[in-house]
């Protein structure tokens, strides 16, 4: 296995401004230090409550959003040093799916110039070639090159999300950053998609980053999983070690929320207590503090850091460090 992609102590600080100068008092810390490598050809799931900064890292490994401080690394080159030519070039290689594909294609266009416009951009010139790729990819996707000429309106929510899909197919990217691409799409249509994506990634190599708020979701599709809390990386395992062994106390609630399949089998549910705290003034220490059921007097006081605690499996909590055990 090989990295394709390397980060390093990603940070994106928004600042915080008051009054009618616009003063900065302070900063939300939407990604605070958060490293991982994804290996080529593999599905990183990335889990976490809205806010916990996971679309914000998913845009700036595209540059969508320029990091605060950081090294993205793909495919051997910083991508944090490249000029926008460059960046431009290199975003042939890494594409998005979003989770609302009716708000990411043009109402106005047919289907057919939302395919072609990532040809264009990235210089295949003859209209010919450009069409029949698009039939091809159109084909690929499960639809067929008699919607060609149709709208985004005249499809179905399942439907555009195969559109999106195929639109970052276009260019034959190497690593496809997904955030969350069935969270808008009802249940059995989701398991629909998920294949389709799972089947692509067979037949194009493809290395994804797939983002979702819900651990239920990205089981079958991830090899590996990392959850994220305020910005931090909180955990990552391999997926069936994550899912059978869960360390961190947040992951074990966002577990214990997933519902089983058999009735019959009856599981704690452990209850978060509180909300999530304003991430512009987040809890002192460990940031999950204020809703963790193990919390310990050091919790408050000390950032615990992500360290490996079995090999593949890293865990940022005191109760599996030295600063825990004192
Ligand atoms: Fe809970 Fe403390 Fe671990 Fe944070 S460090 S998750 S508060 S036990
Ligand atoms: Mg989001």
């Amino acid at each position: 296995t090989k990295p394709l992609l390397k980060v390093e102590g990603l940070k994106k600080y928004f600042p915080v401004k008051k009054g009618m100068l616009g003063k900065t008092v302070g900063h939300v810390k939407a990604v605070d230090d958060v490293s991982f490598t994804v290996n080529e050809g593999e599905t990183l799931g990335i889990v976490g409550e809205s806010g916990c900064g996971k679309s914000t890292t998913g845009r700036m490994l595209m540059r969508l959003l320029e990091p605060t401080e950081g090294k993205v690394e793909f495919d051997g080159k910083d991508l944090t040093d490249l000029s926008a030519d460059e960046m431009r070039k290199t975003r042939r290689d890494i594409q998005m799916v979003f989770q609302d594909p009716y708000a990411s294609l043009n109402p106005r266009h047919t289907i057919e110039k939302i395919l072609e416009e990532p040809l264009i951009v990235h210089g295949v010139k003859n209209p010919k070639e450009r069409k029949k790729k698009v039939h091809e990819f159109l084909e690929i996707v499960g639809l067929s090159a008699y919607h060609a000429k149709r709208y985004p309106h005249q499809f179905s929510g399942g439907q555009r999300q195969r559109i999106g899909i195929a639109r970052a197919l276009m260019t034959n990217p190497k690593l496809i950053i997904a955030d969350e691409p069935v969270s808008a799409l009802d249940v059995s249509i989701q398991s629909q998609v998920l294949n389709l994506m799972q089947d692509l990634q067979k037949d194009f190599k493809l290395t994804y980053i797939f983002i979702a708020h819900d651990l239920g979701v990205v089981r079958h599709i991830s090899d590996r999983v990392g959850v994220m809390y305020l910005g931090k990386m909180v955990e990552i395992a391999e997926s069936e070690q994550l899912y059978l062994e869960a360390l961190h106390p947040y992951t074990q609630a966002l577990l214990s929320a997933v519902p089983v399949p058999d009735p019959d089998f009856e599981k704690e549910q452990i209850i978060l207590e509180g909300d999530i705290p304003n991430p512009a003034n987040p809890p002192s220490g460990c940031t999950f503090h204020t809703r963790c059921p193990f919390k310990m007097d050091v919790c408050t006081k000390i950032v615990p850091k992500l360290v490996e605690h079995q090999s593949g499996h890293s865990v940022a909590c005191h109760l599996y460090n030295e600063v825990g055990q004192q």
